[in-house]
């Protein structure tokens, strides 16, 4: 089978890897297709931690090939949806239900080889069934959507709030539509490209403004009448992060969603951050959220076929010119397609 081997920054190599021997808790899966995540870019750049070397890839979707026994829910040609990220069950955070927050994390594409290429061995606990007519154009946006799931749930967003969304690429879009689902009375989304900022507006954004112009930041602030219910951070980086504490509203609450490089920081006068009585969250990965978010996708309740993912081909040529981003003009998303 061939797949997207990472040796380490800057290296990947589209090669030919053995199939593995299947233990009796896993599937082989003909991967469909991998979407390209900001993470990968991360690991890619060296800006993430992942094993070396690896295959790369950790939203994907596929077909049931061969199962290591059987599974009462599951057969041969079954479609599925596969929850990458893998806790152990045994450490002092999974005994307390915080699965995200494992010390042993294992993570298909991160740590355990992944999605990015034609095959792909996943143990049976990661895999989610998907009706058999389900494209999936679609199922790979479970995995970010169900990320999004939980951080929505962290920042607890009650109808009628005001919500601003720093960042309008897939992650930002996805929260968007979350956040409609919540009640949001308000939902300003902020983006410095254009395509992004119509795709917000297409989405029935209420609001949608370029952080570039230079008055922006006050008539959000005038908008919301001081400030946003919530803001979600959907960047990562700096920009982004003082943004987020410079338009949150006094009793407000920030998630920081976007995973930022290594150097990057948000300074904070603490008097500001003390009279505002804010409260500053993160979100990381999906614990119990992939099958809301499978669900949410099967049930049509959110629209991802407005990212129209595209297909990059699993060879050296296609791949070097994906992660060196030498060709993402008005793409918002890509995906592997290991099998085409
Ligand atoms: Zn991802
Ligand atoms: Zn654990």
């Amino acid at each position: 089978m061939q797949a997207l081997w990472f040796n380490g920054q800057h290296e990947i190599e589209v090669k030919e890897l053995m199939i593995p021997k299947l233990q009796q808790d896993e599937l082989l899966v003909h991967v469909d297709a991998c979407g390209v995540c900001g993470t990968d870019f991360h690991i890619y750049e060296g800006q993430a931690p992942s094993s070396i070397p690896v295959v790369l890839g950790h939203e994907y979707t596929g077909i049931i090939l061969e199962m290591g026994s059987k599974f009462h829910n599951l057969k041969i040609g079954d479609k599925i949806a596969i929850n990458p990220n893998i806790h152990c069950g045994y450490c002092e955070f999974c005994r307390k239900g915080k699965i995200n927050l494992c010390s042993n994390l294992k993570a298909l594409g991160v740590t355990l080889n992944g999605g990015m290429s034609q095959l792909s061995v996943v143990p049976v606990t990661q895999a989610y069934l998907l009706p058999n007519d389900f494209p999936y154009s679609k199922s790979v946006f479970a995995e970010p959507l169900s990320c999004c799931i939980h951080g929505i749930n962290l920042a607890e967003i009650l109808p009628g709030e005001k919500v601003l969304i720093i960042g309008a690429g897939t992650i930002g879009l996805l929260m968007l539509q979350l956040v409609q689902l919540r009640g949001a009375s308000d939902v300003i989304v902020l983006d410095p490209i254009r395509f992004k900022r119509d795709m917000a507006s297409s989405l029935n954004a209420d609001h949608v403004f370029n952080p570039l112009i230079e008055d922006t930041l006050e008539k959000i602030i005038h908008l919301t009448y001081g400030g946003a219910d919530t803001v979600i951070e959907c960047v990562g980086n700096q920009v982004a992060g003082e943004s987020a504490l410079n338009l949150v509203r006094k009793g407000g609450k920030i998630l920081i969603f976007g995973l930022s490089n290594n150097s990057d920081l948000i300074k904070v006068y603490m008097q500001t951050f003390f009279h505002k009585e804010l409260t500053l969250k993160s979100s990381i990965l999906n614990p119990y959220t992939f099958q809301s978010a499978v669900d949410l996708l099967v049930n049509n309740k959110i629209n991802v076929e407005i990212f129209n993912p595209h297909p990059v081909l699993l060879n050296q040529d296609s791949v070097e010119k994906l992660f060196n981003r030498s060709d993402n003009k008005n793409i918002i998303k890509f995906m592997v397609t290991p099998n085409n």
